[in-house]
């Protein structure tokens, strides 16, 4: 299957393809849930669109250079009634002024430059896998993810390791850089371990917006893909139906779909 920037988020191109997001909604230790993520696959769930996703989209817009055209073609974007009806809604007005936080940053701009959107795929751990690069400047061995997040500062606990995660292991964003620079090398044709270097670029929706540039070594890359081929197996079994999914109990599509199997006792609802 040829993948574009039409179809690459197809569920066609998710059945054909592994992607880090897909990795995630059937790994439990990111958050994810098998139940949700084969439903998702089969296309007998479709995940509402957020408006975080929405903001995540103009903010790539703009650094794709087609921000008029998205506005143009995303009318929803605009409040449609009361003083503000023509206007941009509030929280996209606020994406205006991160994307100036960041367009006022040099090193962001050098950053973030090169070619953008660029799709790759190649063959990892057995199943082909996808991929979408924000920048990529294969000259300098340097690609860049844009995110946009609610803030950096915190900490999650992490059910299954039992320890606290700070915002990079908890969204799984080392383990998709790491994925990233393994199949644009194997994409490239690039020796063992010549990496590009990950780098992320960070805006928190804050007011003001925070910003930060992120790079990742070679051994981070080592390791996180070695976590990868601890959970992919079942990963594949899950997916091609060799194995049971099983349900988190707790996402949306768990709670639109269950049916009680059994009486819980009061001591099973611990807090961690
Ligand atoms: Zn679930």
């Amino acid at each position: 299957m040829k993948l574009t920037k039409d179809n690459y988020y197809s569920n066609e191109a998710n059945r054909h393809y592994m992607s880090v997001s897909q990795f995630k909604n059937f790994t439990p230790a990111f958050g994810g849930c098998e139940a949700r993520a084969l439903a998702e696959v089969n296309g007998e769930y479709e995940q509402e669109s957020s408006t975080a996703f929405d903001e995540g989209h103009y903010l790539h817009a703009w650094n794709e250079g087609i921000l008029e055209e998205f506005k143009t073609s995303n009318p929803h974007l605009f409040s449609s009634q009361g003083k503000t009806k023509g206007q941009l809604k509030a929280n996209f007005k606020h994406c205006n002024k991160m994307i100036e936080v960041l367009e006022n940053d040099p090193l962001v701009m050098e950053a973030l430059a090169g070619q953008k959107e660029v799709i790759m795929t190649s063959k990892l751990f057995g199943i082909d896998w996808k991929i979408m690069i924000d920048s990529y400047q294969p000259e300098i061995r340097v690609f860049t993810d844009l995110k946009a997040i609610k803030e950096m500062d915190g900490k999650w606990w992490n059910k299954e390791a039992q320890v606290y995660e700070n915002f990079l292991d908890h969204y799984g964003y080392i383990i998709q850089m790491s994925v990233y620079a393994e199949v644009e090398r194997l994409a490239t044709g690039r020796g063992y371990e010549k990496w590009c270097v990950p780098h992320m670029v960070i805006v928190t929706k804050q007011d003001p917006p925070d910003h930060e540039i992120i790079a990742f070594d070679f051994d981070t890359i080592v390791q996180h893909l070695q976590i990868v081929s601890n959970h992919i197996e079942r990963v594949k079994a899950v997916k091609t139906g060799k194995e049971k999914p099983n349900r988190c109990e707790k996402c949306e599509y768990c709670r639109q779909t269950k049916k009680i199997q059994r009486v819980k006792h009061f001591s099973e609802f611990s807090l961690y």
